[in-house]
């Protein structure tokens, strides 16, 4: 049970948190802040929050439980600006897409209160964004990992798990390293290859014919290149030794392909999908 959380970001992932855990009885008072009064107005306005304040030190000062869901750009700033302004035993979570960065920031800014940081990344999320895209189911069944370092309160740790249990997801623990290699895979990789699969299509004379003939597996691969692009732009820079690790590997994944097909070698070209498809069809998700 939180007596006040505070939610910093009230966009997506840090609404439908807050939305989660009010439904739940978890927590007793939420307050947002962020850079904007007027979208922190609308959070006000749709109930995610019952205060809120542009002055992160303010409102971070009575706060219990605080969580960080801003872009991975601004964590190291938002960081520096709590600083000093937490109450004691006070913790402070996030919801950042890649873990090793946000810890480095966390070690450099939260000076008072590192040991109390808990880093965290909800497995879930849609292409939108804002407030008002935030709803309270976002965390049911799905996981959520945290990927503690050797200086974080164990307590803290389990706080963080039951918060996130309340809200309805499951949690695991991994090294931030192994987290980050993971999502560049699993994650980062697939939004860049359907970033670059739209531009390519649509930055081009034809692309009045592409778009008549979309069918629904093109709309259902690209729906997630219409994620924000600072959000985009922050994972990229933040996870860049992992993601680019994995490009590295699909880049050579795509020249077996083209030297398949280059080659009219038919028996290659089944093999390489015969073995994706056996390998896709091992995973009942
Ligand atoms: P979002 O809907 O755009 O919300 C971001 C929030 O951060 C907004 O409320 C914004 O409000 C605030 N903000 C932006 N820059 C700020 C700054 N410099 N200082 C203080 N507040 C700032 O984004 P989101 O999808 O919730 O993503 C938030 C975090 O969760 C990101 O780190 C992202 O990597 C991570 N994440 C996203 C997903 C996903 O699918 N979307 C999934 C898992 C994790 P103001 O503009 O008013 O400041």
């Amino acid at each position: 049970m939180i007596k006040k959380l505070c939610i910093i970001g009230v966009g997506l992932i840090g609404g439908s948190l807050a939305m989660a855990l009010r439904r739940a009885g978890y927590c007793n008072e939420v307050i947002g802040a962020g850079r904007s009064a007027e979208r922190l107005q609308k959070a006000l306005a749709l109930g995610v929050v019952d205060s809120f304040s542009t002055d992160l030190a303010k409102a971070v000062a009575d706060a219990d439980v605080v969580f960080v869901a801003v872009p991975m750009g601004a964590m190291a700033a938002v960081f520096k600006q709590i600083d000093g302004h937490l109450k004691p035993g006070a913790i402070v979570t996030d919801g950042g897409s890649a873990k090793v960065s946000v810890i480095e920031d966390a070690k450099a800014n939260l000076q008072q209160s590192y040991s109390q940081f808990v880093p965290g990344h909800p497995i879930a999320g849609t292409e939108k964004s804002g407030v008002e895209a935030a709803f309270a189911e976002l965390y049911k069944n799905r996981r959520v990992i945290i990927t503690p370092t050797k200086k974080t309160n164990e307590l803290a740790a389990n706080a963080v798990v039951s918060m996130w249990q309340a809200a309805g997801a499951e949690v695991e623990s991994m090294a931030a390293e192994h987290h980050d290699m993971v999502l560049a895979g699993t994650s980062h990789l697939p939004h860049l290859l359907a970033f670059g699969l739209v531009n390519c299509l649509f930055e081009n004379n034809n692309s009045e014919s592409y778009f008549r003939y979309a069918a629904g597996g093109f709309r259902d691969f690209t729906r997630i290149a219409s994620s924000d692009p600072v959000m985009w732009r922050d994972i990229c820079l933040s996870n860049k030794t992992a993601l680019l690790d994995s490009l590295g590997l699909y880049q050579a994944e795509l020249e077996r392909l083209k030297d398949a097909i280059t080659k009219d070698d038919a028996d290659q070209l089944l093999s390489y999908f015969q073995s994706a498809k056996e390998s896709r069809d091992k995973f009942n998700f």
